[in-house]
């Protein structure tokens, strides 16, 4: 069993219907920023990940996070278009596969307990794609109880402080980390590239700037308070989108 579904059922945003899906258990995956990790996709069930982007109905996964873009509907057709998108996660990638995959039955749904014994000893990463305040605490506190180290990363501190123990604050502004620090998160800074990092910041070393020296897998800093590391993270904007960050960062 390479991948299998850890929860199905209401976002935790909204109550809409979706899925969790641990990937790459046997082979790792094959993310090159991360290296050999299991990695967990959040989406929507029923709604193709591309699809719920251009409409909006990515809400339920993902919640108010800025980085979602912005739907506009066209008066003439009546369709609607995302414009503005800077989140770094590319859908044609993992989210289209994995939710293809799911469509044609490749994942089963496993219980709690088992989930807890497929993720024991792996090195795992967390919202690969999706927000983790999505999903109830208690599938994560269940199934992550028993894994060698993992990463995580969470737009949702705000709602969901109780994944300060998962996750890092997904933070935007200084503001933003001063905020999430506040609510006992260890934070991780997405910063434009002209601007600086903070005292209590190290870099990402698979960043660009750090000449991308080390995959997650071998760093492991990213795991929130699970993590004995105290520093924070940041890392310059990054991806096909960071032009459409910088002009955000601007606005702001
Ligand atoms: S700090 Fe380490 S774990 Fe976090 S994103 Fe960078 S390489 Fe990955």
């Amino acid at each position: 069993m390479n991948g299998f579904i850890l929860y199905r059922g209401p976002s935790e945003i909204d109550g809409q219907p979706i899925i969790c899906i641990a990937t790459g258990l046997e082979d790792g995956g094959s993310n090159t920023k991360t290296g050999p990790m299991v990695q967990i996709y959040i989406m929507l069930d029923g709604i193709h990940p591309m699809q719920a982007v251009q409409t909006g109905a990515d809400v339920s996964i993902c919640g108010n996070c800025r980085h979602r873009g912005k739907v506009i509907k066209d008066h003439k057709t009546g369709l609607l278009t995302n414009v503005g998108r800077s989140c770094y996660v590319t859908l044609m990638h993992g989210p289209r596969v994995v939710y293809d995959a799911y469509q044609r039955g490749v994942y089963q749904e496993v219980p709690l307990p088992k989930a807890r014994k497929l993720l024991a000893r792996k090195t795992v990463r967390v919202g690969t794609y999706g927000d983790p305040g999505a999903v109830p605490i208690k599938v994560w506190k269940m199934a992550l109880g028993q894994v060698a180290a993992l990463t995580g990363y969470t737009h949702l501190w705000r709602e969901k402080p109780e994944l300060a123990e998962f996750c890092m604050a997904s933070c935007d502004s200084e503001v933003d980390r001063v905020l999430a620090k506040a609510l006992g998160f260890r934070t991780f800074r997405v910063r434009r590239e002209a601007d600086p990092k903070l005292p209590g910041e190290g870099h990402c070393p698979a960043s660009a700037e750090m000449g991308k020296a080390v995959q997650c897998a071998a760093c492991m800093l990213c795991g929130g308070n699970k993590v004995k590391a105290k520093a924070d993270i940041t890392i310059a904007v990054h991806g096909a989108r960071k032009n459409n960050f910088n002009k955000e960062m601007a606005d702001a």
